[in-house]
C-alpha cells in the first residue's frame, strides 16, 4: 500500500479545523465528524504523519501481529475521509483571532472556524554537529525504513537511546553488516520490549556514554569522531551510514504568542486538551506531557474532538 497524499481542496468555512494529519489529527477529524461537525483537515505532508516511516508498529491496539506505519496511516486517512472530513494540502503559517472566529492562516488562504484542533506533531531533532547537515542524504539519515536497503552489508550507526533509535537499529539490522547504537547516557531510555529485541539481534552493539562530535567523508560519509563521556578521550570511527534519532521538537513555533507554550515549545493543555485560547485544542506529541505513543495520541485526538464539540454546543 502506498503513501496517501492529501490533494482535496477546501471550499467553505467549517465548525472545526484540524491542523495536522498524523494519528492525532486524523482521529480528531473522524471523531468530530461522528459528532456532526463540519471538519477540514489542513496538513503539509502525507497522511499518517511520523508513523509512515515506522516499518512495523506493534503497540497500537487491535493489531496483534503489528501493522506497517504507512498502512496504518492510510487506514486512518480513509476512516476520516469516509466519515466526511475534507482535506487540503497546505502549510499552516499562523493562527489568528477575530472575535469568536479562529483563523487558520495557510500559505494560500485564511480558513475560519469557531474551533481548531492543533495536531501538527513534531520535527526530528538534529545533533547540530559538523558534517550532519552537509552529509544529509549522503550517509546521514533520519529514516531507516526509507534508507536501510542502501546500506546492505555496510557498517552503520544510530545516534540516540530512545524508542526511535532502537526501532531504527532493528530495521537496519536486517540490512547492514553491523549496527552500533551510540547514546550519551548511562542507560538506554527505550522501552523494555525494544531493548530485548535489540539484545536478541546478533549484529547490533550498544555504546553508551558516547558523544558523536563530527561526521566526515568525501562524496559520502566515511568516518565520525566520537568522545567517551566518562574518560573524555576521543577517537575516529569508520562508518558508512549515520542514522540520527535524538528525539523530537514540537512543530509549534507558528503558535508563539497565540497559545501558551512551555519552555520546550510544547502547547500547554488541560485534561480535555483545551489550550489557553478558548476554542483551540491541542492533541498528540505537540502538547505538553504527551507520552507520544500512538495509542495515547489517538486518544488525545478523540478527546480534543469531543471537547471541541462540547465547546461549540455550549455556545449554541
Ligand atoms: P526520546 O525518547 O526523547 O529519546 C531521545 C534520545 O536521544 C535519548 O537517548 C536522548 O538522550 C538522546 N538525545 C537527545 N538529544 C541529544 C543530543 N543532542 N545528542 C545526543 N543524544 C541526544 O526521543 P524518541 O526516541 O524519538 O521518542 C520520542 C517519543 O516517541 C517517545 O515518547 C517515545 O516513547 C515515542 N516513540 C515510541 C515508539 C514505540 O512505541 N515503538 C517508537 C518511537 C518513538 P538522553 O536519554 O540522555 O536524554
Amino acid at each position: 500500500m502506498g503513501r496517501t497524499v492529501l490533494v482535496r481542496t477546501v471550499s467553505a468555512d467549517y465548525d472545526l479545523i484540524v491542523i495536522g494529519a498524523g494519528v492525532a489529527g486524523l482521529t480528531a477529524a473522524m471523531v468530530a465528524r461522528h459528532h456532526g461537525l463540519k471538519v477540514a483537515v489542513v496538513a503539509a505532508g502525507a497522511a499518517g504523519g511520523q508513523i509512515i516511516n515506522a516499518e512495523r508498529i506493534e503497540n497500537f491496539p487491535g493489531f496483534p501481529k503489528g501493522v506497517a506505519g504507512h498502512e496504518l496511516g492510510t487506514l486512518l486517512f480513509e476512516q476520516a475521509e469516509a466519515a466526511g472530513a475534507e482535506f487540503m494540502l497546505d502549510t499552516v503559517e499562523g493562527l489568528a483571532v477575530d472575535g469568536e472566529a479562529r483563523i487558520v492562516r495557510t500559505a494560500t488562504q485564511d480558513i475560519r472556524a469557531p474551533a481548531v484542533v492543533i495536531a501538527a506533531g513534531s520535527t526530528q531533532r538534529s545533533l547540530g554537529i559538523p558534517g550532519e547537515a552537509s552529509f544529509l542524504g549522503k550517509g546521514v539519515s533520519h529514516c531507516a525504513s526509507c534508507d536501510a536497503p542502501l546500506f546492505k552489508g555496510r557498517e552503520v550507526c544510530v545516534v540516540g537511546g530512545g524508542d526511535t533509535a532502537l526501532d531504527e537499529a532493528l530495521v537496519l539490522s536486517s540490512h547492514a553488516a553491523r549496527v552500533t547504537i551510540y547514546h550519551r547516557g548511562e542507560r538506554l531510555r527505550a522501552q523494555r520490549r525494544l531493548r530485548e529485541q535489540i539484545a536478541a539481534a546478533r549484529n547490533v552493539v550498544i555504546e553508551g556514554q558516547t558523544l558523536v562530535e563530527e561526521i566526515a567523508g568525501d562524496a559520502a560519509v566515511t568516518t565520525m569522531r566520537l568522545r567517551a563521556q566518562n574518560t573524555g578521550s576521543s577517537r575516529e570511527q569508520k562508518v558508512d551510514g549515520v542514522f540520527v534519532a535524538v528525539g523530537l521538537d514540537p512543530a509549534a513555533a507558528f503558535l508563539r504568542g497565540v497559545v501558551a507554550l512551555d519552555l520546550s515549545g510544547h502547547i500547554e493543555t488541560d485534561i480535555m486538551m483545551r489550550t489557553s485560547l478558548a476554542g483551540v485544542f491541542a492533541a498528540g506529541d505537540i502538547r505538553k506531557n504527551s507520552v507520544a505513543q500512538i495509542a495515547a495520541v489517538a486518544g488525545d485526538g478523540a478527546t480534543a474532538a469531543i471537547a471541541a464539540f462540547r465547546y461549540l454546543n455550549s455556545r449554541g
